[in-house]
């Protein structure tokens, strides 16, 4: 490659803080990536209420035809029905097939929360009851609402492909099948089901022998996620388990403000930190930077440069472990612009 070129989507509240951070720390890694070429995309709710629509065709094009990854930073989807509207982070997941939403959690030297840890969520990115199919009807007693949850074994086949891919990488190599299957035996049924048949797989010709399998109860897993970390390496989850727990493993590193995630396909990669549009602190400038950094970080680890994303991550550990300029989520005094900078410095 000789350049890459880089969708940049902002989107709502302190995605719009947080995007310019990552793009000034892709700048500064310099030689260790190709020239870089960005792409300024408009998305979001903010944009819908201006225009009516919250995510531009020319948006979608943009990323398809003219960007090799993309930068998203957050949407304030309204908790109430607004007609008309649809989140365009869960839109985008499916137009490019995003099938993946990797999240690694990982402490950096003594972890606030207390014991170390480092693992990594790997949530299906297109089902499950993201189809968004629901429905409400007047009935004698009060209205009933039902949404259809999805669950296929090919999108369950390949997130499972993917959890062990990413585990061979791993010096654990644990892959553990977050599920419900003993109330939703049907549709987590075949999520478990399909993962657990991965590693015999004709195609994978015994590649994930050494990865150890296991499995555990969602509600379970959330409880012995907070109280033993440490047995957890990859988790791979339907989209909605997998949303939670990664927002859950976030408290104990600290803060969301620290977890970054891509969005995976077989062609495209979106990095985006797991962090929502934060509207309590929106406009102060006190935003924490760092899970969008990583998760631009992390985008160029996926894309093959691995050196580019070790020295951004090396960066944003150093100003970690210093602890000297940190935003208030982590108990520091800084803002934004000056943990930018001192990552800058570091990078
Ligand atoms: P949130 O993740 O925006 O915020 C949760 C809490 O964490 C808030 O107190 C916030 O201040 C804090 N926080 C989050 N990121 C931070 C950062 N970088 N630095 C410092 N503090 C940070 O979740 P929410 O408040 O439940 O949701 C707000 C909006 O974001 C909603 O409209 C929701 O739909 C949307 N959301 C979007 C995404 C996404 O775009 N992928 C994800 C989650 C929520
Ligand atoms: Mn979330």
């Amino acid at each position: 490659r000789r350049s890459l070129r880089i969708g940049l989507v902002p989107a709502d509240g302190i995605g719009r803080e947080v995007i310019p951070a990552a793009k000034k720390a892709l700048e500064a890694v310099g030689s260790d990536i190709p020239k870089l070429e960005f792409h300024d995309l408009l998305a979001g709710f903010e944009l819908f209420t201006r225009t009516g629509t919250a995510l531009p065709d020319e948006t979608i094009r943009i990323l398809r035809e003219e960007s090799d990854c993309a930068l998203f930073g957050a949407v304030s989807s309204p908790s109430r029905k607004v007609a008309g509207y649809s989140s365009p982070i869960v839109a985008l997941r499916k137009e490019l097939d995003l099938y993946a939403n990797i999240r690694p959690v990982k402490s950096v030297g003594a972890n606030p929360g207390g014991k170390p840890v480092d693992l990594v969520v790997v949530r299906e990115n297109t089902e499950c009851l993201y189809v968004k199919q629901e429905t409400i009807v007047p009935s004698e007693t009060g209205r009933e609402a039902r949404a259809t949850r999805l669950i296929t074994e090919r999108a369950s086949r390949r997130i499972g492909k993917m959890a062990f891919e990413i585990a061979l990488q791993r010096a654990r190599k644990q892959v553990t099948i977050i599920h419900k299957s003993n109330v939703l035996s049907v549709t987590d049924g075949l999520f478990r089901e399909t993962i657990r048949a991965v590693p015999r797989l004709p195609e994978v010709g015994g590649k994930y022998d050494n990865v150890r399998l296991e499995e555990q109860i969602v509600d379970s897993a959330v409880y012995r996620l907070f109280r033993e970390p440490e047995i957890y390496d990859v988790m791979v989850a339907p989209n909605l388990y997998g949303d939670i727990l990664s927002d859950a493993a976030a408290a104990l590193v600290g803060s969301l403000g620290l977890v970054p995630s891509i969005n995976a396909g077989e062609h495209f990669v979106m990095g985006e930190p797991v962090h929502g549009s934060a509207p309590d602190i929106e406009g102060k400038g006190i935003a924490n930077p760092l899970a969008a950094i990583r998760s631009a970080a992390l985008m160029l680890r996926h894309l093959g440069y691995q050196k580019g994303g070790d020295r951004i991550d090396a960066a944003v550990n150093q100003v970690i472990e210093e602890g000297e300029v940190l935003t208030p989520d982590l108990g520091g005094r800084s803002s934004t612009d000056e943990v930018v900078e001192a990552v800058l410095k570091k990078i």
